[in-house]
């Protein structure tokens, strides 16, 4: 009944691994970015500043959410809509980030996650799974990879954008998500250190899982 914390930078592999360890374990995967970013599309929609705390946070505390699993993973409903397509992209990827620097936005979103952590079974990636949202969790990762690493994914899924764009965006997102006051993107210091950059998905899934069965999982 344990549950999994995978925290880590933009396009470090998290969504990836984590899916895959879910399925491989039989728990839920929770995507916890997809809270953020789907405040950060409603700000957009609705023409509210993200840098606005105060806005940002009533836009945040008014979304009617729900969530469903599907193929064992997270998706999405906000105020009825499946939101699981529109808020992918780097647009919205920044619009997320700058939701996520406001402490009444994370605390808005802090009890959906927990709730959704609380009977274990699941693996919850996002920045602050482990120091924050779920910091009594059995195993704790922290996946990494050089930025020039993460950049080159990224660019494979966006062939049409610039590779300096690309890298340099994941490269401002990143110091964002590190930088901010209220639950930085930082490893637990009990957390497990992975470095995909020379690593396959399958190593990284095949350790975490390896990690999992050694603590119950
Ligand atoms: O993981 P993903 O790239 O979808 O997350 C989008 C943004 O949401 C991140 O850049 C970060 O600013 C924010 N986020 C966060 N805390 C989490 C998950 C995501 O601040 N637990």
């Amino acid at each position: 009944m344990i549950a999994i914390a995978v925290d880590g930078p933009a396009s470090s592999g998290k969504g990836t691994v984590a899916r895959r360890v879910a399925q491989l374990l039989g728990y839920q995967y929770v995507d916890t970015g997809a809270m953020y970013r789907t405040v950060g599309l409603l700000c957009q929609r609705q023409g509210v500043d993200v840098r606005d705390p105060a806005a940002a946070a009533e836009v945040a505390r008014h979304i009617d959410f729900a969530f469903a699993f599907r193929d064992g993973a997270l998706v999405v409903y906000a105020d009825g809509e499946d939101v699981s397509f529109a808020i992918r992209g780097e647009v919205v990827g920044a619009a997320a980030s700058a939701v996520a620097v406001h402490p009444p936005v994370r605390s808005a979103l802090l009890g959906l996650q927990r709730a959704l952590g609380a009977a274990g079974r699941v693996v919850m990636d996002g920045r602050d799974i482990g120091t924050v949202v779920l910091p009594r969790s059995q195993l704790k990762v922290y996946l990494d990879a050089s930025l020039d690493e993460r950049a080159r994914r990224r660019h494979a899924e966006l062939p049409d954008r610039a590779y300096a764009d690309v890298r340099a965006e994941l490269a401002a997102r990143d110091a964002q998500d590190m930088g901010r006051a209220t639950a930085p993107l930082r490893a637990a210091d009990d957390a497990i250190h992975l470095d995909s950059t020379r690593l396959t998905i399958d190593e990284v899934v095949n350790s975490v899982v390896r990690l999992a069965r050694e603590r119950g999982g």
